[in-house]
């Protein structure tokens, strides 16, 4: 697996940070943002660092991206969201501030008061 000692995010996978674990599989994994832009803001990264979308492998890329499908049902319905919002942010000018790769799940609620 690849690992970078100074990346958050692989310190998540890694057990040494603690995270609100969501869900997880052989090659992924999903825990809840720290700073939630609403309820159950989650975010899905893939357990081998990678710096951004343009890095990623492409079957990671999917692996990825079934998990935040797996995600955002389960807050469709558990949470009962009324809809979801997937972002990826790739670079610094796009705001990414973790270069570990993420797909954010930010579920949406009628009236909710965030602004992308
Ligand atoms: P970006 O701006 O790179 O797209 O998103 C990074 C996200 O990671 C932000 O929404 C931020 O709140 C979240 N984040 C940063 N540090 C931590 C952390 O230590 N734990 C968790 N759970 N989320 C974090
Ligand atoms: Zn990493």
């Amino acid at each position: 697996m690849t690992t970078d000692p100074e990346c958050i995010f692989c310190k998540i996978v890694a057990g040494d940070l603690p995270a609100e674990k969501i869900h997880e599989d052989d090659r992924t994994i999903a825990f809840m943002d720290v700073n939630p832009g609403t309820r159950g803001h989650a975010l899905v990264i893939p357990k081998n660092h990678t710096k951004d979308l343009l890095e990623i492998d492409p079957d990671e890329l999917a692996a990825v991206t079934r998990s935040a499908q797996t995600v955002s049902r389960r807050a469709m319905e558990r949470l009962e969201a009324d809809g979801i919002n997937l972002l990826n942010c790739c670079g610094s000018e796009a705001w990414q501030t973790v270069f570990h790769f993420h797909i954010h799940v930010v579920p949406r609620y009628v009236d909710d008061p965030l602004q992308l």
